[in-house]
């Protein structure tokens, strides 16, 4: 042991809140203080802490069988499967336990899908502001300097363009292109959806030169936009999806998700995972979605977001020195800031409204999809009071 290294491994800067327990969107300290959570753990938290039918669902599931290795049946791992495939393009699922694994598998599903058609297709497209996870693959994907610094060397095989730069992709989407692989709504980059038409021009393109059209919909997938995936907004459907974040409410649990043809290469052998697909996660992803889908809650989602972005757009008037716009779809909402975006996440959180910076600026607005219209206008209170005390 060494005095002065800190046990925890020091590669966050936290704020030295500690929660003992969550209610729906609010989080309390062991003194009984609440905060308004409008992160959701990074939009994992989808239906709000403790969600009574979760806690069941964990329960019931912890009590019956934690773990059997995917060399068994898994019922709940099917379960889930059958209903993704049922809500989705996907014909199949593989089930990881984050988002970084997904990323892995996407990348290596692309790459043996052109091995056994027999093309030389060494390129995966990827955009500047990505974030595809941590591994030394998912930080190449992303490129920029400050994930890959000091890691090198990276991982072949991707090629960074600028964001909104279609002459760029028209030029680099050539034969030699594998896959397209892109974020619908831009998370950690700063809340940037990507326009429908650019989506349905990007599937256009990729049809035209055979590349695989991969979305990460780590973030802004699960009903976090108003849809199930965020790509249904431009009607238009991709070969493979990482999803994670939030089809696990919290409890860890990623997939793949594939369309047969793109799937095709990934035979018995090629992949695994030793916790991908158990019993816990996937009895509580499998009521997850069943309560995603239930018919109703997706308008309601909307319903609520529609009123949110309001109320935002009123706050951004009223504060023109601290903040420029309000951006985002659905419940994935930022606030792009003129004032230090760090300094408004301070300012809310003396407020008790707890807050995710991004990338340019963008102040990240992630509530549990359940969250109350009274609870987003107290919400919004918070962050006007916090803008005033920035002003
Ligand atoms: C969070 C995130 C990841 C990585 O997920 P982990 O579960 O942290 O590994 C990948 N892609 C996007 C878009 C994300 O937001």
């Amino acid at each position: 042991m060494t005095a002065q290294f800190p046990a925890v491994l020091p590669t966050y800067s936290r704020t030295s809140l500690a929660f003992r327990r969550g209610e729906g969107a609010w989080l309390i300290e062991e003194n009984g203080t609440r905060y308004l959570d409008f992160t959701s753990g990074i939009a994992v938290n989808a239906l709000g802490h403790a969600h009574p039918a979760l806690v069941q669902a964990l329960t019931e599931q912890a009590q019956a069988l934690w773990h059997v290795s995917n060399l068994y049946d898994i019922p709940a791992q099917a379960r889930l499967a059958e209903a993704l495939v049922e809500h989705t393009f996907a014909d199949t699922a593989f089930f990881t336990n984050s988002g970084t694994e997904a990323a892995e598998l996407a990348i290596k599903m692309v790459r043996k899908y052109w091995y056994e058609i027999g093309e030389d297709r060494p390129t995966i497209l990827t955009f500047e502001g990505a974030f595809h996870g941590r591994s030394t693959g998912a930080i190449a994907a992303a490129g920029s300097e400050k994930m890959t610094k000091g890691f090198g060397p990276l991982m072949p095989g991707f090629k960074v363009l600028p964001w909104g730069d279609h002459d760029a992709l028209r030029a680099a989407l050539d034969t030699s292109v594998a896959a397209v692989m892109i974020e619908p709504v831009q998370g950690e980059g700063g809340i940037r959806p990507l326009p429908d038409q650019c989506l349905k021009d990007l599937r256009a393109l990729c049809d035209q030169t055979g590349a695989l059209l991969v979305l990460d919909e780590v973030q802004c997938g699960m009903g976090r936009t108003g849809r199930l995936f965020a790509h249904e907004w431009a009607g238009i459907t991709p070969d493979i999806m990482m999803v994670a974040k939030g089809i696990g409410g919290g409890f860890p649990l990623g997939a793949v998700l594939a369309s047969a043809r793109a799937a095709s290469g990934m035979t018995a052998g090629t992949h695994g995972s030793t916790y991908g697909g158990n019993p816990l996660a996937c009895a509580v992803g499998a009521k997850v979605i069943e309560i995603i889908t239930t018919p109703g809650f997706l308008d309601d989602v909307r319903r609520k977001a529609g009123f949110f972005r309001q109320r935002l757009e009123a706050l951004v008037a009223a504060h023109p020195d601290v903040f420029e716009d309000v951006r985002g779809l659905g419940l994935m909402l930022g606030l792009k800031c003129r004032a230090p975006n760090l300094d408004l996440v301070k300012a809310a959180q003396a407020e008790h409204l707890l807050t995710v910076p991004a990338a340019d600026n963008v102040v990240r607005l992630l509530p549990p999809l359940t969250i109350t219209e009274a609870e987003i206008s107290d919400g919004v209170n918070r962050l006007d009071r916090a803008a005033t005390a920035l002003a």
